[in-house]
């Protein structure tokens, strides 16, 4: 029997082969490598799809929130927030650029933060906040917005793991996760919901301002007249073989977010009379595309159980296992306002099993399995 892996990036190639090589190799063939029509039509599509005025398309996902700080002319000193529990890649180009990454908690059911943790952490030197829409479900946008409104906070969302889930508003408006805020940053990373076959990453913005500053930032701070330069800026660009295969696979990714809920509604069903296991809550207000299926294990039982699974062949992996402030890299320039109970908590009881668009029914089962005979040792 094959091994069980976390995501198989393998058969899901191979369902699509056809398109994708004829695409690749017609792209090779036209030797428009960079910023090449397969670009331009990718980015419409995702434009479509996201129903956003601009999109524009990046090396990956940690230089699109980069450029995105960029972009709004944030200054060394200026503060942002971002929640401690994430991937080090949000703090990160804070840190880079100089500004003090104000790293707040995060709530212990959506793992996501929210307008009230946000607003204890505002101070005057506050100019920006980072939502990151963890495992792949919108944080909860409405009031988040009305905080950062009412002290004039940019809002930037990060939106590698959520890309196509779905927000509702109190009015029934819906818009789609990184649509929402200033701007959406995204990653093409292989084993995000859509992925590329490299690397790449996206912005998004209904602002033609900044959609201007954003294109201007990623192509070294080039105006509108080539070689004359603005603003000092960066070189981020997405390659036309990956934008090829990106439009090829944007299509298909309602279905894959479709076989992802599958395999969720099925872990959810299986666990849901184990005491010891939190299942994903899935927030009011957003649909979930399950970048990863996380439980919170309880009784200090998680690192029992992940060993437990690994002896018998499923994989399961911790996101995250430690706070961002915690992280040697963060430890001299992280701001923390209030105690992060909940994300030290979260560390050391989350555990995500195997989730992936070609999920087999008896690979599912045989996770199921496996987790069931742990707790009835
Ligand atoms: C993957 C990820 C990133 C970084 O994306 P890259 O394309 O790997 O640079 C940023 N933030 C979050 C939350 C991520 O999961």
């Amino acid at each position: 029997m094959a091994s069980i892996q976390m995501v198989d990036l393998k058969t899901q190639y191979l369902n699509i082969k056809a398109e994708i090589d004829a695409a690749v190799i017609e792209c090779i063939g036209s030797t428009a490598y960079i910023n090449g029509p397969t670009v331009k039509s990718f980015q419409a599509s995702l434009e479509k799809y996201l129903d956003v005025n601009h999109v524009i398309p990046c090396a990956n996902g940690t230089d699109a929130l980069q450029v995105a700080m960029m972009a709004c002319g944030l200054q060394p000193g200026d503060e942002v927030i971002v929640p401690a529990f994430t991937y080090v890649a949000t703090a990160e180009v804070i840190a880079l650029l100089h500004l003090t990454p104000i790293i707040v908690d995060v709530d212990p059911n959506t793992f996501n933060v929210t307008a009230e943790i946000i607003e204890q952490a505002i101070t005057p030197k506050t100019k920006a906040v980072v939502p990151v829409h963890l495992f792949g479900q919108t944080a909860d946008m409405e009031p988040i917005l009305a905080v950062a409104k009412k002290h004039n906070l940019y809002v930037i969302e990060d939106t590698a793991q959520a890309i196509g889930s779905v927000y509702t508003f109190s009015d029934g408006t819906k818009k789609s996760a990184g649509t929402i805020g200033h701007i959406g940053t995204t990653s093409f990373f292989p084993s995000k919901n859509l992925g590329c076959y490299g690397d790449g990453g996206a912005m998004f913005t209904n602002d033609s301002d900044l959609n201007q500053k954003l294109r201007s930032v990623a192509n070294h701070g080039q105006s509108t007249t080539q070689y004359y330069h603005d603003v000092v800026g960066c070189n981020s660009r997405l390659d036309s073989i990956q934008a090829a295969i990106l439009d090829i696979k944007l299509k298909y990714l309602d279905s894959y977010d479709a076989a992802r809920n599958k395999v969720a509604d099925a872990y959810d069903a299986a666990f849901a009379a184990i005491e010891g296991i939190q299942t994903p809550v899935r927030a009011a207000n957003s649909t979930h595309v399950f970048h990863q299926y996380t439980m919170r294990i309880a009784d200090g039982k998680r690192d029992e159980l992940q060993k437990y699974l690994g002896e018998i062949g499923i994989p399961a992996r911790i996101y995250y296992p430690l706070p961002l402030d915690e992280q040697g890299a963060f430890k001299a320039s992280a701001v923390i306002p209030t105690p992060l109970v909940t994300t030290q908590q979260l560390c050391k009881e989350v555990l995500s099993l195997p989730i992936h668009t070609e999920m087999k029914e008896e690979t599912l089962k045989q996770i199921i399995q496996g987790v069931l005979s742990f707790y009835k040792k």
